[in-house]
């Protein structure tokens, strides 16, 4: 059932109960509003199923759009919230600087590292909806979710979030992909702060991506759009697309006289509208998706940071 995003272009997140001998299992749950909560509760009628007789609910990963309401949904049925425990992580982390009033300040200082003017960092510092509630059963790649007569698998795809998963549900022969494959459009990678090198988010997401691929041809029920008769070949096109964007980054990269900062070669990158039309917070955006994507060269030893400092990059002979 299609849960509204209040003012987001996605529009919906497609919410699906599960049917199973000892009551439906939600994959993921939309983000919290009143008229989200009235779509899900109303769709979850519309097949006879009322919010008390829900299981649990499974969260693809941790973001707002759907894990939002999970927490709605335990507190009205008691029942189970499931989740990667790397993005649990993420999101006691989230409740730490929220409840502590260093969320914003945290934020700002990221973009400034990376080389935005500090009035542009702060304009892009969003009004963030409250953090979703704490999950209570961790999860890793390979467990059986609780929905008794079914079987239905962890598939750890991390890259979109750390913790993000797909579920496998083995019994029907189709696979739940979150927003790790998407018919139509790809998932936003981005690193956070800009100036980590420790983890390699694209790298991860496109390993994710073979992962995926190696279930076959599968009917893919993603959390956005529509459902999509090949998974495999959703995956295949997705890895191709950001190889192109690679290329395409090596390419600027190439053609630089002297290092720049993730903010500025973020500025020269295509993007789906010019630079200076993006809002502050869309920059901010493309900026992690710039940095995983600049991450993703350096992993691959075709560009470095200047060692001094780790917001510029250059390719190995500037
Ligand atoms: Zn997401
Ligand atoms: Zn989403």
């Amino acid at each position: 059932m299609p849960v509204p995003i209040p003012g987001n272009p996605l529009g919906y997140t497609l919410v699906y109960a599960v049917e199973s001998s000892g009551g439906p299992v939600l994959v993921d749950a939309g983000w919290s509003a009143p008229e989200a909560w009235a779509a899900l509760r109303d769709g979850l009628a519309s097949i006879g199923v009322a919010v008390s007789d829900v299981r649990g609910v499974v969260v693809t990963h941790y973001h707002p759009d759907h894990s939002g309401l999970a927490g709605r949904v335990r507190e009205e049925s008691g029942g189970w919230i499931a989740m990667h425990e790397d993005d649990i992580a993420i999101i006691r982390m989230f409740r730490d600087v929220v409840r502590d009033g260093t969320h914003r300040s945290l934020q700002a200082d990221m973009m400034r590292r990376a080389g935005a003017d500090v009035e542009e960092a702060d304009d892009a510092v969003a009004q963030r909806p409250d953090p979703p509630a704490l999950p209570d059963l961790p999860l890793r790649d390979g467990d059986l979710i609780d929905v008794p007569g079914r079987k239905m698998r962890t598939i750890w795809t991390p890259g979109h979030s750390p913790g993000h998963i797909c579920l496998h549900l083995e019994d029907a022969d189709r696979v739940f992909t979150g927003d790790h494959v998407l018919p139509a459009i790809t998932p936003h990678i981005g690193i956070y702060p800009y100036d980590r090198s420790d983890v390699d988010p694209l790298g991860d997401f496109l390993a994710s991506l073979e992962r995926v691929a190696e279930l076959g041809p599968m009917e893919g029920l993603p959390a956005h759009e529509f459902t999509f008769p090949d998974v495999a070949a959703r995956a295949a096109e997705i890895v191709d697309h950001h190889d192109v964007k690679l290329a395409g980054l090596h390419t600027l990269m190439s053609a630089l006289d002297e290092p720049l900062t993730i903010w500025e070669i973020a500025g020269r990158m295509t993007w789906n509208k010019p630079w200076d039309q993006l809002s502050p917070m869309l920059r901010g955006m493309a900026a992690g998706e710039a940095a995983a994507h600049l991450r993703a060269l350096e992993a691959r030893g075709v560009i470095k940071r200047t060692a001094d400092d780790p917001v510029r990059f250059a390719v190995h002979s500037c």
